[in-house]
């Protein structure tokens, strides 16, 4: 790490402090932290992630040119936003601050989250990509998982930044999330470094469930071992935990775990219709694929009985287009 990153670093650090201490002990914070409080965060959570508020007075810039740091830097560090004639001002305004941390914890970014759902802004907003910021390479809160991932082998991969906070809280602290994207190659190689078990936790919404797909589909040809877990309709692990509090959250996510195949099962029905006879042939056909990608041949036996038990077909049919379709993967 050469000396200008590392100056970036400590501009991120202290700007993480500035906007900690006017979340905890500022009026201007005071919005935001019953916001928080609402939500179910604790103060401790609060203060092991860091979270912050920015005001909207461009307080950022003051504090940081006190602190001597020179304009150059603060260019770089991509908190400001630079008019035309070059003034900065303060890229973050009335947002709630999640930093963000590199492998190593030494915070590179923010996502700031407004308050109020009503205004017509993107709900969250991120740093842009500096010299120490690449998005594709980071995963929230890798750098505090990294321990309970290695000794439990496991990873539970989410799509906010507040359901990681959520399953921190609760007990459960191998989560990660990607940046509001989805995963990239830099990130999977990560996690294949620490992880055996990957298991994708997105929210229980339309979206929600065609990101599972889309991951799921990026991570098949990895050798990390996949699971599900899946939400129930509707809602979001962090809403799951507001709702049933941190002891349900815990035994749930080990309670809903199911296979890859289990989980296409269900989604190739959504949008379909299984009384009309095409769509039914259409996801039959489709779930064999998904059979066929199976290693070991007794794991695809058992999904093969269900699919004759639940449509009454000739298990040897299925069986003869199942092994065309395994002996092309080979
Ligand atoms: P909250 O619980 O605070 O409302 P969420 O995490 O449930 O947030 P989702 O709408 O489910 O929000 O989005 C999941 C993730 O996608 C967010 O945590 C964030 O990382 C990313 N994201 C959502 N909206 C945006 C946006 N407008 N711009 C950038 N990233 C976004
Ligand atoms: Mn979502
Ligand atoms: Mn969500
Ligand atoms: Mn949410």
């Amino acid at each position: 790490i050469d000396s200008d990153e590392q100056i970036l670093i400590d501009i991120h650090t202290q700007s993480t402090d500035l906007y900690h201490h006017i979340l905890m002990n500022t009026e201007m914070g005071q919005s935001a932290l019953d916001y928080l409080h609402n939500r179910g965060l604790k103060d401790e959570t609060i203060d092991k992630y860091q979270l912050g508020f920015a005001p909207s007075n461009s307080i950022l810039k003051t504090f940081l040119v006190q602190k001597k740091y020179k304009y150059q830097d603060l260019r770089k560090s991509g908190l400001f936003l630079e008019d035309d004639n070059g003034d900065l001002k303060d890229r973050f305004f009335n947002r709630i601050i999640y930093p963000i941390t590199n492998e190593f914890g030494n915070v590179i970014a923010f996502s700031g989250r407004i308050l109020n759902k009503d205004d017509n802004q993107a709900k969250y907003l991120n740093s842009p990509e500096t010299t120490i910021f690449n998005k594709r390479k980071v995963l929230f809160n890798f750098s505090n998982a990294r321990n309970t991932i290695r000794k439990e082998k496991t990873t539970i991969l989410y799509e906010g930044f507040m359901d990681v906070i959520s399953a921190y809280q609760s007990g459960v602290h191998n989560g990660i999330a990607s940046m509001g994207t989805s995963l990239t190659d830099e990130q999977i190689y990560l996690l294949q470094r620490n992880t055996t078990n990957l298991y994708v936790c997105y929210d229980g919404d339309a979206p929600g469930q065609n990101a599972i797909n889309r991951s799921i589909g990026i991570l098949e040809k990895t050798q990390l071992k996949l699971g599900v877990i899946q939400m129930p309709s509707g809602i979001d692990p962090d809403e799951y935990r507001q709702q049933n509090g941190e002891s349900k959250f815990k035994s749930y996510m080990h309670s809903a775990l199911e296979s890859v195949i289990s989980f296409k099962m269900h989604f190739l029905k959504l949008n379909r219709n299984l009384d009309n006879e095409n769509d039914k042939i259409n996801y039959i056909n489709d779930v064999i694929r998904e059979i066929a990608k199976i290693s070991q041949p007794i794991e695809r036996d058992v999904y093969i009985n269900q699919i004759s038990e639940q449509f009454g077909l000739n298990k040897i049919d299925l069986t003869n287009q199942l092994n065309k379709l395994v002996n092309r993967n080979n």
